[in-house]
């Protein structure tokens, strides 16, 4: 039995933007065909990115609240940390959730392929040695990890985050070397599993690009966490055991078991024979223009193979905006003015639009108004003892350009400062939107105050 080889859309890789991409195309009546060449569906998100991380990032805040306990009354006499079974939890929920979305392709009636698809040309792709014939296509291969020029991964010594979620056990220590999302995210577990870790990144602060202020926050509380921060630090090599660095034009060593290099990731375009093709790639990522379509008609990118922030709900809204594009259905036409961001450490950081250095780069007159978590009573009940939540205006209109949280439940509350970025709202109707009491969120709307000119609790 052949595949049926006529399909309205082929959908190549079935992560969050493929996957997505393929119940929404279905859901609006196109006959719809994913390939995936992974024993699992779900893409990296779910095996090895989003939910494996966040499933260690659970267990390692349980560990961190047996400390707060004692100040709550309770007294724990004596615990202990299983790291085997916190591992094979983390790995039932990524085998439920990858389960989870082969029902969703079945239940509409989507065609999962396995296998590598490549291109024959612009209109046909091949498959375990079949063709098959598309009207549409989205490829949303997504990426794998960077290497560096001088140190590439060795499957033992230097591991991606593919492997550091995949100890059987812990190691004593690590260097991570990059101190972006994924590196700041594996300082934060694995220092709370008692390893000794050392983050190493070449620019000034932690994940470059971020406002600043939250990177700073993010360093000292990593470094109350015990992990060794340090920032301009060149990494010069990483092999038998040591890796050396330069810091403050001084060359420096450390010895360590494993080493994490989270340097970036890059495009997975190598198999799909795109020369092929007129597709075009630019620094490695396929070429698309507004509407996310390649050079070839009907042929579209989206998720992580694309030069777009590499976020499982942003590839999600491209896979939607292409379908909506073939579809002839109105999209809006800036999917990432509001597209949050979000660092799961501990203390989480979240953001959205805008910081103030990129409005003043923009050229826009703007301000920004901050309000403390120590002044909120919903976070210091909590136990909160440090952030902030960071609103970006204009000054002329009092627009709302960006939102900064570091601090308490920042990822829960960074929805709704994107739907008012999407909404184009000013921080005066902001600040008259009723919070209710006491949660952390009254924090956003102080911050409202503050920037439409009156501070209530501070
Ligand atoms: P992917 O998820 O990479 O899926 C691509 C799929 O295509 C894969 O299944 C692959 O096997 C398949 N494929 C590739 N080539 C072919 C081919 N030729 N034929 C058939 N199939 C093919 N993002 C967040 O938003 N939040 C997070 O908390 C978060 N945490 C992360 C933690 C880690 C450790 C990592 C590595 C990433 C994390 N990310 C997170 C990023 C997120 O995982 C990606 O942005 C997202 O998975 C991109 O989705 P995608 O659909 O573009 O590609």
């Amino acid at each position: 039995e052949f595949f049926m080889a006529n399909y309205d859309i082929v959908i190549i890789g079935a992560g969050p933007g493929g996957y997505v991409a393929a119940i929404y195309a279905a859901k609006n009546g196109l006959k719809t065909a994913i390939v995936e060449k992974g024993d699992r569906l779900g893409g990296t998100c779910l095996n090895i990115g989003c939910i494996p991380t966040k499933a260690y990032i659970e267990t390692a805040k349980y560990l961190r609240k047996i400390k707060f306990m004692k100040e709550l009354g309770i007294e724990v006499k004596d615990f202990s940390f299983d790291f085997q079974k916190a591992s094979k939890r983390k790995d039932r929920i990524v085998t439920k959730l990858t389960k989870g979305v082969e029902l969703l392709m079945k239940n509409n009636n989507i065609e999962v392929i396995k296998g590598t698809a490549s291109f024959k040309d612009n209109t046909t792709i091949e498959v375990n040695g079949e063709e098959i014939e598309f009207e549409n296509c989205i490829i949303a291969t997504g990426s794998k990890p960077a290497e560096l020029p001088h140190i590439t991964f060795d499957g033992d010594f230097v591991i991606s985050s593919t492997e550091a979620l995949s100890f059987d056990k812990l190691p004593e220590s690590i260097a991570i070397i990059g101190g972006g999302v994924i590196g700041v995210e594996f300082a934060s577990i694995l220092s709370a599993f008692g390893v000794k870790v050392t983050v190493l990144e070449l620019m000034p602060q932690l994940i470059p690009g971020m406002d600043s202020e939250t990177a700073e926050i993010l360093k000292s509380e990593l470094k109350k966490q015990k992990v060794r921060v340090l920032t301009d630090a060149k990494v010069l090599s990483a092999k038998n055991g040591v890796v050396e660095y330069e810091l403050n034009g001084e060359r420096e060593s450390i010895e360590v078991e494993k080493v994490l290099l989270a340097v970036g990731r890059k495009p997975n375009t190598s198999g799909l024979n795109l020369h092929n093709t007129d597709i075009v790639l630019e620094k490695g990522h396929i070429r698309v223009n507004e509407n996310l379509e390649t050079d070839v008609k009907a042929i579209y990118a989206i998720g992580d193979v694309i030069d777009t922030p590499r976020l499982a709900h942003l590839a999600s809204r491209e896979g939607i905006k292409a379908v909506n594009h073939i579809l002839k259905i109105e999209d809006n036409k800036n999917i990432y003015l509001s597209c949050p961001g979000v660092v799961y450490s501990y203390p989480e950081a979240a953001f959205v639009g805008m910081s103030l250095d990129d409005a003043k780069e923009k050229g826009i007159d703007a301000e920004e108004a901050k309000f403390p978590f120590t002044a909120n009573g919903k976070a210091y009940i909590e136990g909160v003892k440090n952030g902030f939540v960071k609103v970006v205006y204009q000054k002329n209109n009092e627009k709302l350009l960006g939102v900064h949280i570091v601090g308490a439940n920042a990822s829960e509350l960074i929805s709704e400062c994107a739907v008012a970025i999407s909404k184009g709202m000013n921080v005066e109707e902001l600040s008259r939107v009723i919070h209710p009491h006491p949660t952390v969120s009254e924090s956003l709307m102080e911050a409202f105050h503050i920037a439409a000119g009156y501070s209530i609790h501070i």
